[in-house]
């Protein structure tokens, strides 16, 4: 038995429906900005414009574009962390250098620090004077020549400093290279992931709408799923007034954007009894969703809908006690409770 919670007929709503049907200027555009839900959804409708075949294409080639942009940063990146590496090498080896340089320096000063020792030692020494003479110039010459080693090693200290000096500006100049090179890199790879999920994302489209002309025996991944209306939830399904609400309802101002809840072909668009007007999609996953007291219906039957494509909007016609819509779902013939069948797909009402 087709108990719905309205029965009596409405000749004046019926009239009005009539009317609204056979008024030239209904518009079945879709003027309504959509609520933030089902913004996504619009979007890529309106990117829907080239096929999605040709989107896949370009797709295909912004990603190949963007791999070998990423392999030549890895090479480049490659090349300056070599470059780096040897630079950090040639540092280490002018440390090391130096280092040595600096302790044959100090040998040679401490040498020649032991050998005016002497000498000083030897002029204080009061012997005949011309042995302290002789033995005088004797260590003079001796402290000359070394003191001439001593300058040597100091420059070659000096000289290993500056070339230790040009080694570490060297490697500086690398590691710089090779932090540019690295952030190119990342860069790079970011755009190579993310034209990968555009392009993933139009794949997964191609095989949702490519799934059901196969004969839908596939299981095709899980539908998109949308809210039917924003608005307030008035009533649910079961027992009410002596008899059986088959629905829910969702209170919002006459006008409110209508949303397909999933995508699926239109079956009904039109006058209803007790519903004034309304509209059922069936739905590829073998569901049909009907939508009751509509105000204004925007979709035709045959028509292919969207998920969260706007098909009507809320109105007050038929058996209704103000502006709401009525929201079923039959599942083989069966009127479900849309509750927790919406909240299963993560939608409260
Ligand atoms: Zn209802």
């Amino acid at each position: 038995m087709r108990a719905r919670h309205v029965r009596r007929a409405a000749p004046i709503a019926l009239l009005a429906s009539l009317t609204l049907i056979s008024t030239p200027g209904v518009s079945f555009a879709d003027p309504a900005p959509a609520p933030q839900q089902n913004v996504q959804v619009r979007q890529a409708a309106a990117q829907d414009e080239k096929p999605l075949d040709e989107q896949i294409a370009e797709a295909e080639k912004a990603l190949e574009n963007a791999k070998k942009q990423a392999e030549d940063t890895k090479r480049k990146l490659d090349n300056t962390t070599a470059e780096h590496n040897k630079a950090k090498q040639a540092t280490a080896d002018a440390r090391d250098k130096l280092a040595k340089a600096r302790d044959i320096a100090a040998d040679a000063e401490a040498r020649l620090h032991r050998a005016e020792e002497r000498v000083d030692a030897h002029s204080g020494f009061s012997f005949a004077g011309v042995v302290d003479s002789v033995l005088s110039l004797l260590g003079s010459d001796i402290t000359n020549s070394m003191s001439r080693e001593v300058d040597d090693k100091r420059d070659a200290v000096s000289d290993a400093e500056k070339t230790l000096g040009k080694a570490e500006r060297e490697e500086t100049k690398a590691e710089r290279a090779k932090v540019n090179a690295e952030k190119a890199h990342e860069q790079a790879t970011a755009k190579q992931d993310e034209k990968q999920s555009e392009l993933d994302k139009l794949n997964e489209r191609k095989q949702a709408e490519e799934a059901p002309a196969d004969g839908g025996a596939a299981p095709a991944a899980a539908p998109d799923i949308v809210k039917p209306a924003e608005g307030t939830f008035t009533s649910g399904y079961g027992a009410r007034w002596g008899t059986t609400h088959y629905g829910v309802d969702i209170a919002n101002s006459i006008g409110t954007p209508i949303y397909s809840a999933m995508s699926g072909t239109v079956i009904s668009s039109g006058p209803a009894s007790g519903f004034g007007l309304w509209v059922r999609v069936q739905h590829d996953n073998g569901l049909i969703t009907v939508y009751g007291h509509i105000n204004e219906s925007l979709v035709s039957v045959g028509q292919r809908v969207e998920a969260g494509q706007q098909i009507a909007t809320i109105g007050n016609r038929g058996q209704s006690t103000g502006p709401h819509l009525h929201f079923e779902i039959h599942e083989n013939g069966v009127k479900i409770d849309p509750l927790p069948w919406l909240e299963a797909h993560g939608i409260t009402l």
